[in-house]
């Protein structure tokens, strides 16, 4: 059976979610303190089959280089948020937090990843190029920062759409009560529980099944 594990790190507490079975893992969405994620992850597993990005922010990538270097993994995002690790004057993260990322790994397009038990969902709003990723198996569904257990991500920074991120949950309100949500930030929680009245944007649209 999969594990999940979560690592809170950095000044803005982004969760790092590490999903793995078998000696193998994913890393989803490492934001910070490498050596605190590696070091787990050594302990645990004895490969990485590569990390997945829900989206381009500075919280959720600005540990890839080292985490990437130390696991010899492949590294996927939805290119759509290349601008936000490329391009210094359109990064939202600079502008908040002073914070300058440029990553050196060679990252891959999300339209390139193949697993057969992970979907990618494209959940835009909070950035243009945000994704969820669903693990069928274990009904698990990593939200970045689109879905949050109590709330939703911001939809006021470069690249933001109120209108999409509607849209986005919406989509994501469709998930069976047993799903559960695993976000960038905040804990975990089942579909149920969010949609029993937590989350006021899940609760308007999600149909108890
Ligand atoms: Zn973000």
């Amino acid at each position: 059976m999969k594990d999940v594990h979560l690592i809170v790190n950095g000044m803005v507490q982004g969760n790092c979610w590490i999903v793995g079975e078998n000696q193998e893992c994913y890393i989803i969405d490492p934001g910070d303190e490498a050596n605190k994620i590696i070091s787990w992850v050594e302990r645990h597993y004895a490969k990485v089959k590569a990390i997945l990005l829900t989206h381009g922010h500075f919280d959720h990538c600005g540990a890839v280089d080292e985490v990437a270097e130390a696991f010899k993994c492949p590294v996927y995002i939805d290119f759509q948020d290349l601008v936000y690790i490329g391009t210094p004057t359109k990064k939202a993260s600079e502008a908040l937090f002073g914070v300058d990322l440029v990553l050196k790994t060679p990252l891959k397009s999300l339209a390139d990843f193949k697993d057969d038990n992970i979907t990618v969902l494209k959940t835009p709003g909070h950035t243009p190029g945000s994704v969820t990723f669903l693990f069928k198996d274990i009904k698990a569904a990593f939200t970045g920062d689109c879905l949050f257990k109590y709330s939703i991500g911001r939809t006021d920074l470069p690249g933001g759409d109120y209108n999409e991120m509607l849209a986005s949950l919406k989509f994501l309100a469709s998930l069976p009560d047993d799903y559960m949500i695993y976000p960038g930030h905040e804990p975990a929680g089942s579909m149920k529980e969010i949609a029993y009245g937590l989350n006021p944007y899940i609760s308007a649209y999600h149909k108890h099944h």
